[in-house]
């Protein structure tokens, strides 16, 4: 431990989606004593599902939620593309393209992020409609070796021997301790939309996808989604960046109107929803790449460090693994904020790189730029399951996710035993 250092006790996290409670989960069983502030007035529980994969399930298994988080599997059987009359002119079978397969779970982010509070709720303090409005660190106020004071939004001013912004791609720690966003965000030529709105078109456990040049919607119902909703999802193209504030849903969702203006199929009525729905989501699709994530006692995780896109399919697998690493690696230096920072950034850098790599090119295939395109893409779906090589490919296509899923080595750190993770995975 550096002279100027004491072990760290109390930590401030801003943001309580994903990150931030599975950071605060592992500080509690480490001996820290972990604060979470979230802007919110209550758990935000909208969202897309999301995909946990290879070292994001290992880590679910050792924080003890696995058996949770796969009772609230989405299950889905499959998907369809269908035409601008909806016919249906590809099937997209679960084992090759999504759903449960060997080594992949998958849950809606709102099931996730309940079930991660209410893990941590009693052990945790939690302070929901208050955001940090100012933070000044020192270097020994008390005699103790330095700490920050932290002014809340709500006025209140309290220290803490470390922050933690985990408060997603806006991350607004960023912008006090770093800079503005735009000189971190890489927009990767797109924007998505989704939200709840009621079952249209009479969805099971399926998932069906209509492709316009340069856009794709989707619409689905997963096992556990309540009787008569579905989840409506728009992504467009646009390779310039739209002027918008990301706290302004009424000019987001004119956007996404402008957006698909006079497309046919179910678009008009699918985007009326839009206007009622609680958990309306409007986000670019966009990395942030940063050259460092701590500064001082303040550290980046999660989307707020390295968000890596929808179009990596690893946003939230990688947000859980971060909070695992970066509370081991506080465990193990026993608080030194220094040394576990820079053991934090040397572990997630390469896997973090990867996905983005991964998501930049992915990014590119989520919407296609003519009906020609389209057409073989169809034609590609429609003949791929009939193929001689269609294992080949499927196996190809699994192997390189669960690369990028297992890109960050896990550690084992403090006492988190092997074998109960294995029993509790069964396997
Ligand atoms: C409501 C919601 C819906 C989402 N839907 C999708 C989706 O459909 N598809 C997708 O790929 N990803 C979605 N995401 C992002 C996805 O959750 C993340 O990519 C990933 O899980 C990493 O999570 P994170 O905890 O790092 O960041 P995030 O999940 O973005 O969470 C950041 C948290 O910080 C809070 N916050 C923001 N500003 C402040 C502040 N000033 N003070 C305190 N708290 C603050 C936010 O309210 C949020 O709870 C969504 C996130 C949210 C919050």
């Amino acid at each position: 431990m550096t002279s100027s250092t004491r072990p760290a006790k109390t930590v401030l996290i801003s943001g309580a989606s994903i990150a931030g409670p599975a950071l605060a989960l592992w500080l509690h069983r480490y001996g820290f004593a972990p604060t979470v502030v979230e802007k919110a007035p209550a758990l935000r529980t909208g969202g897309y599902k999301v995909d946990l994969r290879g070292g994001a399930i290992e880590i679910c298994a050792r924080m003890g939620i696995l058996d949770e988080v796969r009772a609230h599997s989405t299950d889905m059987a499959g998907g369809s593309y269908v035409d601008s009359r909806g016919r249906t002119i590809g099937e997209l079978p679960a084992e090759i393209f999504g759903g449960r397969e060997e080594g992949d779970d998958e849950i809606m982010r709102g099931d996730l992020a309940r079930i991660l509070y209410e893990r941590t709720r009693d052990d945790v303090e939690y302070l929901f409609g208050d955001s940090i409005a100012s933070l000044i660190e020192d270097a020994d106020e008390d005699g103790g070796g330095g700490g920050v004071t932290v002014t809340f939004e709500s006025g209140t001013v309290r220290r803490f021997d470390l922050v933690v912004g985990a408060d997603g791609l806006h991350s607004h720690t960023r912008r006090l301790v770093f800079g503005e966003e735009r000189r971190f965000r890489q927009h990767l030529g797109a924007y998505i939309s989704i939200f709840s709105a009621p079952n249209r078109l009479g969805l099971t456990r399926w998932e069906t996808y209509h492709a316009r040049p340069h856009k794709l919607v989707s619409v689905y119902a997963t096992a556990g989604e309540e009787a008569g909703t579905a989840k409506n999802c728009f992504v467009f193209a646009s390779p310039a960046e739209l002027p918008y504030d990301h706290r302004d849903p009424a000019t987001q969702k004119r956007l996404l109107a402008e957006a698909f203006a006079g497309d046919d199929w179910e678009i008009p009525a699918l985007l009326s929803d839009a206007a009622g729905a609680e958990d309306f989501y409007f986000d670019s699709i966009a990395l942030i790449r940063m050259d460092r994530w701590s500064r001082g006692r303040v550290v980046l995780l999660g989307d707020a460090a390295h968000c890596a896109s929808p179009a990596s399919g690893q946003g939230t697998g990688l947000a859980l693994t971060g909070a695992y690493v970066l509370a081991g690696e506080l465990a193990a230096a026993g608080g030194d904020h220094e040394r576990a920072f820079a053991a934090y950034e040397r572990v997630m850098r390469p896997g973090v790189e990867l996905n983005q790599r991964f998501a930049a090119s992915f990014a590119k295939e989520m919407t296609v730029s003519s009906r020609r395109k389209i057409a073989l893409r169809m034609f590609m779906v429609r003949t791929l399951p009939k193929t001689p090589w269609k294992n080949l490919i499927a196996k190809k296509i699994r192997d390189d996710i669960q690369k990028a899923a297992n890109a960050v080595p896990l550690k084992e750190y403090g006492a988190v035993p092997a074998a109960a993770s294995r029993a509790a995975k069964g396997f």
